[in-house]
């Protein structure tokens, strides 16, 4: 089932001669359970799509759908709610508060959502059980290795249960054995029928997913070159 889709999306920053076309027309599409990797050079536009796919940002023009929503026709507040419930993500340096522990951490997204959900500790404790992380939990990130603040962060997006995971350059910090770990998480997420999109320049970590799409200069290059 298609869970994502685009179409001729394009986005643009500036305006007039300084101007920079981040995206020039961009026809994605994405099953549901699919690990993708997006690959391409530096500048090329792979993080202004990861953010027009979570929804922290809007194209200019061109259509998207997530679950047949058309994310245009949203207001801010059912935007918000799109972008918290559906989506978790995950970056490259962490973005941990320092001054916070590990439980605090993971538990922000809880706090903002709308629901009230009285078994917070029991939901954090589980997920960092899955991740081998259960005593780190009153750890502070300043404590931790490069590879265990990223599992933290994974923790963090994982834990108002999102279909989707946005991942951009997550084992761009990480030496070879620990982003392989990470990599690792993202291949067990898979299995629980999550949709993962991983940017990565590591082909090591992009030919481990279903399928690759690689950008170019704001473009697609080819969106169907299976591996699988
Ligand atoms: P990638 O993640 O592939 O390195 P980006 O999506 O970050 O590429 O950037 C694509 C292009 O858009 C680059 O030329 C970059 O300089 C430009 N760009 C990205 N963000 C902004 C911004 N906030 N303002 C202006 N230009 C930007
Ligand atoms: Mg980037």
């Amino acid at each position: 089932m298609e869970l994502i889709k685009m179409r001729s999306i394009v986005k643009t920053y500036g305006k007039h001669e300084t101007a920079v076309n981040a995206l020039k027309g961009i026809d994605l599409s994405v099953n549901k359970g699919e690990l993708i990797a997006i690959v391409g050079p530096s500048g090329s536009g792979k993080t202004t799509l990861l953010n027009i796919l979570g929804c922290l940002d809007s194209p200019d023009s061109g259509e998207y759908f997530v679950d047949d929503i058309n994310v245009e026709s949203l207001n801010s507040n059912k935007l918000a709610k799109i972008r918290n419930l559906k989506f978790g993500f995950v970056v490259q340096n962490f973005a941990l508060l320092d001054d916070y522990t590990v439980f605090e951490n993971i538990k922000i997204p809880l706090d903002y959502s709308e629901s009230k959900i009285k078994n917070k500790k029991e939901i954090i404790s589980n997920i960092l059980k899955k991740l081998n992380m259960e005593d780190k939990i009153n750890k502070y990130p300043t404590e931790l290795s490069g590879g265990q603040c990223q599992r933290v962060s994974i923790a963090r997006a994982l834990v108002n249960d999102p279909e989707i995971i946005l991942a951009d350059e997550p084992t761009g910090s990480l030496d070879k054995k620990m982003g392989q770990q990470v990599m690792d998480i993202f291949k067990s997420i898979k299995n629980e029928k999550k949709t993962i999109i991983i940017v990565t320049h590591d082909m090591d970590i992009a030919s481990q997913c279903d399928r690759i799409i690689k950008i170019e200069d704001g473009n697609v290059e080819n969106s169907d070159y299976a591996l699988v």
